[in-house]
């Protein structure tokens, strides 16, 4: 496919609204979560209610993260977060949403982020106000559970990882340094809502942009289909560069289906690199 109507649809919004997805990531090795028609690919990810209630599923995710998390924690950004990075510098982004925790946008070098659904890279407590980097509390798990640390497996977006083999009983959970309570990625959860104040900063950034650009993403997830819907509501053009299809597909203006980085490297080159 040309760039062209993508470019069009870029040079003739200045304000852009970005929201990305999981899409935007698999070209840095970390894979989707759905196929070409929204559907599952693999087991459904761990719900908030049965991680906070159940002790055997907090040993499971634990376990299936350690292993995950150390491809999450070596993934580079790849030419599609580049490729949003420079739309940024050249002045076009209004705000970049991400439903992605991996942090590769601000690797990329975008400052304007807001993390929709958190950051893997830290981990807080369900009981007192602490925040510590994962890759502490990673050092920790490893400590506890040498057996599982050196064990491969394929990974989820959320550094999850597929380790249904492995006997999870024996797996040693750490709990808060400071005050014992129950330890959680800092990412929001299936079944979890986004925290209010975030949601409400990605409403307002809604309102002063002028179009919406979304980036590998299905949009199945109830937290970005809402800000599509009330883009749409207020009567505002919706691009969308997805391999597959998206939940708002009725809803969008343009849609390229093509791989985010492909298409990102293709309008990057035909902007020329984005400079005014
Ligand atoms: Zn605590």
């Amino acid at each position: 496919m040309t760039p062209a109507p993508l470019l069009d649809f870029v040079q003739r919004h200045q304000r852009l609204f970005v929201l990305t997805g999981a899409g935007c990531s698999t070209a840095s090795g970390i894979p989707d979560y759905r196929d070409a028609h929204g559907e599952w690919k693999r087991a459904q990810p761990v719900l908030l209610q049965n991680f906070l209630a159940d002790e055997a599923a907090r040993r499971r995710y634990w376990a299936r993260s350690l292993v995950g998390w150390q491809r999450m924690h070596a993934a580079r950004p790849n030419d599609a977060h580049r490729a949003l990075a420079a739309l940024e510098r050249g002045g076009r982004v209004e705000q970049l949403v991400t439903q992605n925790v991996d942090g590769l946008h601000q690797a990329a070098g975008s400052d304007n982020v807001i993390d929709l659904h958190g950051r893997i890279d830290v981990v807080r407590c369900m009981a007192c106000p602490a925040r510590v980097p994962r890759a502490e509390v990673q050092a920790e798990l490893v400590r506890r559970n040498p057996a599982f640390a050196d064990r491969d497996a394929r990974m989820a977006p959320d550094g999850d990882a597929d380790l249904e083999s492995l006997d999870f009983a024996a797996f040693d959970v750490p709990a808060c340094a400071r005050c014992g309570g129950l330890l959680k990625p800092d990412v929001v959860f299936f079944g979890e809502g986004v925290p209010k104040e975030r949601a409400a900063r990605a409403t307002a950034a809604l309102e002063r942009s002028d179009a919406m650009l979304v980036v590998g993403s299905s949009l199945m997830v109830y937290s970005g289909y809402r800000l599509v819907q009330a883009m749409s509501q207020a009567g505002k053009p919706i691009a969308a560069i997805n391999l597959g299809r998206t939940r708002a597909d009725d809803l969008l203006s343009l849609k390229v289906t093509e791989d985010c980085a492909d298409a990102l490297r293709l309008l990057e080159r035909g902007a020329g690199s984005f400079a005014r």
